[in-house]
């Protein structure tokens, strides 16, 4: 699809590749699990920024860890040579090997083919790091070619292994295949560029050629990254490598109406994301068009949380449907206004881990801070009033859950050593929980209970269940996505916990027993029929969790959107059973 004009088009293989994440994972969580600094041999990833917050976490880059006297020492992506290896074990140091498996592969063959007397060629850049790693494999027989003269200009060899520095570009090294290959036609030839530098390459080819400008976002000592705006370069759009939005010439900027943004494997999404807010602001210097005065207005709804709030009053009209009480609009109006007021100044007290998670949340909240205060503050004023409209009980369970929610980021205790847990969202993989628990009260509990219904029957367990689990699985995706920021500020998700594959297993068990749970309530008639119907929300939260596995919604208002979305789904569905029941 062509790009219109005045737009900003990201492209979906932007930032960390999986063996960079598996790398900052195995920094990470060695930090956290180290009693002194941790080491690594080189910088672990080419992106100053990144390399800062890791020394924060007490992760420190060294050009030759062999010089060290002892400590933790991590390998980086990049793997090194057998004799730094066999250095750094003499030494007595304790070693995590974050080496990716793609590039342990590649030196793999080159060792099996040296031990065999063959000659290695080497495609990709001379004095690279991995390339370097590489060259100790090859017994002594090593060469490193970059070009096709290159490859002319080859000493005569008998048995030749070639392969490709991993993050090649996929043209160059097809053309100087081909040169080899008329010198040596019976040479082994491994084409070993990973495949996710072949999708980065191949996204950045197709867009360059619908775009005036390029932007590349990453390290300048990144070789992935200046390949990317190399090629951009020669698709004929202009390319611009920046390492931060802080280098984006807005006078420059603003000369294109058609702007592409791709990153190096080695650059955080928190970093993309800067750089595109800032695109796009420096392109909205012309008058936004109505479809992005719509967008802004979209963003800012879905940003300020008032579309979960809206989800919050339509779960409390389904999860009547579903376990049978009357439905209220004040309890529906209660629980709109706590999870706007919650959420929101739940955000700006926690403004640490959204600068690393949701910068574009965290720059948003912070320059409407006053009215967003303001906003929630009336909201939870309004939520309480209608409470107490709702009688005694009601108005002191509502007590309960404001408090609750309010007391969740509160200091209780002074942070030191001994105590690591001073409140009460430090309590590993509480925060899920705590929000689900919350959501339970105001959609199902203060409804229930305002509508005069008996808080102990099946219906109404049956809506909390369901509630519930929609919450907690759409939460826990969303620590999925911020893994590396929550690492980043020491907190303890889920995924932290166990891994980010186990939890999406988990997350689909999760699915499959809610699908299961309502089946049987609808059979045994604790709730009615729209217990079937409810499938659709489970059908549709199966539906996000696969686009996230795809990497269709990642990031950003969609991935929101899409979350959210189940709230408005299982309303809409509600609406839609007690229409044409
Ligand atoms: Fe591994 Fe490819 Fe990423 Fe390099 S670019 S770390 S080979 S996945």
């Amino acid at each position: 699809m062509d790009l219109k004009q005045d737009e900003v088009k990201l492209a979906r293989t932007a930032g960390f590749c999986w063996g960079v994440k598996r790398a900052m994972d195995m920094a990470l969580e060695t930090a956290a699990s180290a009693s002194g600094p941790v080491y690594t041999h080189g910088p672990l990833i080419h992106n100053p920024q990144v390399i800062g917050m890791l020394e924060e976490k007490k992760v420190f880059a060294v050009e030759d860890a062999t010089a060290l006297e002892r400590g933790v020492v991590i390998i980086r992506t990049h793997g090194v040579t057998p004799e730094t290896r066999r250095a750094l074990k003499e030494r007595g140091l304790v070693i995590h090997d974050a080496t990716c498996p793609l590039v342990a592969r590649v030196q793999g063959i080159i060792k099996k083919h040296a031990h065999k007397g063959y000659h290695t060629v080497i495609i990709g850049d001379r004095g690279h790091a991995e390339v370097a790693g590489l060259l100790g494999y090859a017994a002594g027989r090593g060469h490193v070619i970059g070009s096709v003269e290159e490859a002319r200009a080859l000493p005569g060899m008998d048995k030749v292994c070639v392969v490709a520095q991993t993050t090649c570009d996929t043209r160059r090294y097809a053309e100087i295949v081909e040169a080899l290959a008329a010198r040596w036609p019976d040479a082994v030839v491994a084409d070993t560029i990973c495949d996710a530098t072949v999708e980065r390459q191949t996204e950045v080819r197709e867009l360059a050629a619908q775009v005036d400008l390029m932007v590349v976002v990453g390290g300048r000592n990144s070789a992935n990254t200046a390949r990317l705006a190399q090629i951009a370069g020669e698709e004929g759009a202009a390319a611009m490598l920046v390492e931060s939005e802080e280098e984006l010439d807005a006078e420059e900027v603003a000369r294109y109406r058609r702007i592409g943004l791709t990153a190096g494997a080695s650059t955080p999404t928190w970093m993309i994301q800067r750089v595109l807010d800032r695109l796009r602001r420096q392109m909205r210097v012309r008058p936004p068009a109505p479809a992005e005065t719509l967008r802004g207005a979209l963003d800012a709804l879905v940003i300020s949380k008032v579309s979960t709030a809206a989800g919050a009053a339509l779960m409390v009209y389904a999860n009547s449907v579903l376990g049978g009480y009357a439905f209220s609009w004040r309890a529906a109006l209660i629980a709109a206004c706590y999870i706007f007021g919650m959420y929101a100044l739940n955000q700006l007290s926690d403004a640490q881990t959204l600068k690393h998670n949701e910068p574009e949340k965290l720059r948003f909240y912070l320059r409407h801070q006053r009215a967003i205060t303001a906003a929630a503050g009336m909201a939870v004023a309004a939520s309480l009033a209608a409470a107490v409209t709702l009688g005694l009980s009601t108005a002191l369970l509502y007590v309960v859950a404001l408090l609750m929610g309010l007391a969740y980021t509160v200091k209780w205790l002074p942070r030191n050593e001994t105590i690591r847990v001073h409140r009460l969202k430090d309590i590993p993989a509480s925060k899920d929980v705590f929000v689900g628990v919350a959501w339970v009260m105001v959609a199902v509990v203060v409804p229930a209970l305002a509508s005069g219904g008996a808080l102990l029957e099946a219906g109404v367990g049956v809506a909390a269940v369901f509630t519930f689990t929609l919450v907690y699985i759409r939460n826990v995706l969303s620590d999925i996505r911020d893994i590396h920021g929550d690492r980043l500020v020491g907190r303890e998700t889920i995924p932290i916990l166990i891994g980010k594959t186990a939890t999406k297993y988990f997350l689909g068990v999760l699915c499959a027993g809610l699908a299961a749970a309502l089946i049987a309530a609808a059979a045994a008639g604790w709730v009615g029929g729209f217990g079937y119907a409810a499938l659709g929300a489970v059908a549709y939260t199966a539906l996000y969790l696969t686009l996230y596995h795809w990497r269709v919604i990642n990031r950003g208002v969609a991935f929101d959107l899409a979350i959210d979305g189940v709230f408005h789904v299982t309303g809409a569905l509600a609406l839609l059973w007690v229409f044409i029941a």
